[in-house]
């Protein structure tokens, strides 16, 4: 089973040529909605890949509230733990550039008012082989939250996004970390991503830093190896990293060995790049089987 404590947001996407400069104002070419939050896209990610996921959080008592809830459910993910808060279900707006690049501005709303730890929470947490954390919560309850999963012999993964320098009572909880190039970059102060990487690793825990289309780096133990990315035309990167981080941790709490689990994780991430949007992108387990055979 695995425990995801997160944002769930409504995205309000927009395509546009390309992205507005400081004081400018383009024309956009689209807009959809589309549910996304990071905790939400790796909960949806990682049920498609034939995870067993409780996702816990808050939305809003609003449209965009039920839609979540109902994509989640639907996808056979437990609510139990998704509480209905009077602040406005949080929303993300998002930006995509004809080369695929996206700028996003995120008003936490409802996730905003899940500050501590609550019974329903600490069920799941229980419940689960793997904890997966982000940045998109306050702060504090993210550390009681890795804390209270460590104290439980429960793993934790966590994607530190967006990037914020981290207390070391989180970076000590956790287990799996799983940066993108930027967020290694600035947890560790160094510029290059690898060397970054390399710094946060020498922590302990295992680190994946990811690299676009580069693929990524796990570094374990004191070894370092190489995730190649698949070589596919991208379109939209905007869960790229979510759906990449939900299909490891499937792998992880089926007891996959690691590097195929990373695998699986890349050719997942690959299929979502292809596609427009968050959640509508990321791929069910036979596809990305049949993306592997
Ligand atoms: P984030 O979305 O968090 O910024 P990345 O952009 O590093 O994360 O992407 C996460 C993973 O998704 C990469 O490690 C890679 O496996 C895959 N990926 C991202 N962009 C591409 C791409 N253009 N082509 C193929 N795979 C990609």
């Amino acid at each position: 089973m695995i425990a995801i404590l997160g944002s769930a947001n409504m995205d309000l996407v927009v395509t546009v040529e390309r992205a507005p400069g400081r004081g400018e104002t383009v024309t956009g070419r689209t807009f959809v909605t589309v549910p996304g939050g990071k905790g939400a896209n790796q909960a949806l990610a990682a049920a498609r890949a034939g995870g067993q996921v409780a996702f816990l959080g808050a939305v809003g008592g609003d449209e965009f509230g039920r839609g979540i809830t109902d994509l989640l459910t639907g996808a056979g993910i437990d609510v139990s733990g998704l509480t209905v808060s009077d602040q406005p279900t949080g929303t993300a707006h998002i930006t995509v550039d004809a080369s695929g690049d996206n700028s996003i501005v995120v008003v936490p709303g409802a996730n905003g008012t899940v500050t501590a730890l609550t019974d329903a929470h600490r069920a799941g947490i229980d419940a689960a082989d793997l904890l997966l954390l982000q940045l998109e919560l306050p702060l504090g309850l993210v550390v009681e939250a890795a804390r209270y999963a460590r104290s439980r012999g429960v793993r934790v993964v966590l994607t530190p996004a967006p990037a914020v320098p981290l207390p070391v009572e989180l970076l000590d909880a956790v287990d799996v970390l799983v940066p993108n190039e930027h967020e290694a970059a600035l947890l560790a102060g160094v510029d290059d991503p690898v060397a970054a990487a390399r710094n946060l690793a020498g922590r302990g825990g295992d680190v994946v830093v990811t690299l676009g289309s580069q693929g990524a780096l796990w570094l374990h133990d004191g070894g370092e190896w190489p995730v190649p990315a698949f070589p596919v035309q991208a379109v939209d990167t905007t869960a790229a990293g979510d759906t990449f981080v939900g299909v490891l941790a499937v792998g992880l709490a089926e007891g996959v060995e690691w590097a195929e689990a990373l695998r699986r994780a890349a050719a997942a991430a690959a299929l979502s790049v292809q596609r427009p949007g968050a959640s509508s992108s990321m791929p069910h387990r036979a596809e990305i089987d049949a993306f592997l055979a």
